[in-house]
């Protein structure tokens, strides 16, 4: 009888974003031959950033790195040098200045209010008109930081990110952002932040540096061929997709970027601008440079247009609506019953997970294979 033949690979990775990245770091540092391919044409899926005029840009949106999980940080920072970035956010609403995420110099702004304890009684007023446990991204917004918020800073630039009505977006969205009754203006609650000073494509590409890595090669479009290379697939890509949409298409949120470069040092001096009226047809205006404190003659600004996802485009944000989450677990399902088929990331897990839960999954699953393996 004839021997099957032996597989070139241990693993194909598809997708050469940060979960295919790190999974296949791990992989091939326990030993295992690892192809990773992406079908775009280069490495670090959406954090992907190219230098232009000395400028790191951020092609797909703003990537800031930031973590409670020590041992991501730990991870992540053997592979790239972090800056000491805080994203600390502005938002412009009607040409009024806000700070970002609402703290005590929102409140102070918006109500003249100094003390914690005034802030807390005019938000505890406002919020009186949320009766019940809030069943929408509305009720949860006022029952956090009441109406006058809700009004200026988070229902104009949450129907043009989502391109649905609030009362139509589930709760936990708000959730993510912080309130606080201190004149702290760093977005996050993480100990761990930073950007990496040479970008992430620099961090991608050291955490690729054993494997082998096609570029513009479309696992899809040639499944049989390229799963013969490997004993197991790890995809990172979209399941519905995967799946050839057989139970419909999941719902994404996709973005425009328009970029330009300004014959100026400084065009709006932060890194991120919020514009949250609903009238301004895009969120926010990131500023690169100064992610890294940049001192380029020139500045390189991006302004980001949400929209509706559609084939061909690029997919950013699921939406995780009852109905979608529906049909992603009829995918997922499915995916369990294929044999030697992995996966992970925001794709196709679905979720909207930050890059440090990425790091995390990808740490977890690399992990239980070897393990698996033993
Ligand atoms: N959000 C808002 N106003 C802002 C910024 C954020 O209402 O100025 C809300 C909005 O609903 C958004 C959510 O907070 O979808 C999460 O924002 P985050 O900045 O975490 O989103 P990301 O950076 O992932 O796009």
């Amino acid at each position: 009888m004839e021997k099957p033949t032996q597989a070139q690979y241990d693993y194909l990775i598809v997708g050469a974003g940060l979960f295919g990245a790190v999974t296949a770091n791990r992989l091939r540092e326990a030993g295992k031959s690892c192809l990773v391919i992406d079908r775009r044409p280069h490495i670090a899926g959406n954090c992907y950033t190219r230098r232009q005029a000395g400028i790191d840009v951020h092609v797909y949106g703003a990537h800031i790195f930031h973590t409670f999980d020590r041992e991501v940080w730990q991870f992540v920072n053997q592979y790239a040098e972090f800056n000491r970035f805080t994203n600390s956010p502005i938002a412009n609403y009607k040409g009024e200045i806000y700070n970002l995420p609402f703290n005590m110099n929102t409140f102070n702004r918006l109500w003249g209010v100094r003390t914690p304890e005034e802030a807390e009684n005019m938000i505890a007023k406002q919020r009186d008109e949320i009766k019940s446990e809030p069943s929408n991204l509305e009720e949860q917004a006022i029952s956090l930081v009441g109406r006058d918020i809700y009004e200026k800073l988070i229902k104009g630039y949450t129907e043009k990110q989502w391109g649905r009505d609030c009362c139509e977006l589930p709760a936990f969205i708000i959730r993510r952002l912080p309130v606080r009754f201190t004149y702290d203006n760093n977005y996050f609650n993480d100990p761990y932040q930073g950007i990496p000073v040479n970008g992430y494509t620099e961090l991608v590409t050291k955490l690729l540096q054993d494997c082998a890595v096609k570029l513009e090669t479309d696992f899809l479009k040639d499944k049989e061929a390229l799963s013969s290379l490997a004993d197991k697939i790890i995809f990172t890509g979209a399941l519905d997709e995967y799946f050839a949409y057989r139970f419909g298409k999941l719902a994404y949120r996709s973005l425009k970027f328009v970029t330009e470069e300004l014959h100026i040092a400084n065009y709006q001096g932060n890194a991120v601008v919020n514009y949250t009226e609903g009238s301004i047809p895009y969120t926010r205006i990131i500023e690169h440079k100064h992610f890294n404190f940049g001192q380029q003659p020139t500045t390189i600004v991006t302004r980001e247009y949400p929209c509706e996802w559609q084939e061909g485009m690029e997919p950013y944000y699921p939406v995780n609506d009852q109905l979608n989450q529906d049909k992603y677990k009829n995918y997922f399902e499915l995916s369990k019953r294929e044999k030697n088929l992995y996966i992970g990331g925001r794709m196709a897990e679905y979720a909207y997970y930050n890059m440090d839960q990425i790091v995390r999954k990808a740490l977890d699953l690399s992990r239980k294979l070897l393990e698996n393996e033993k």
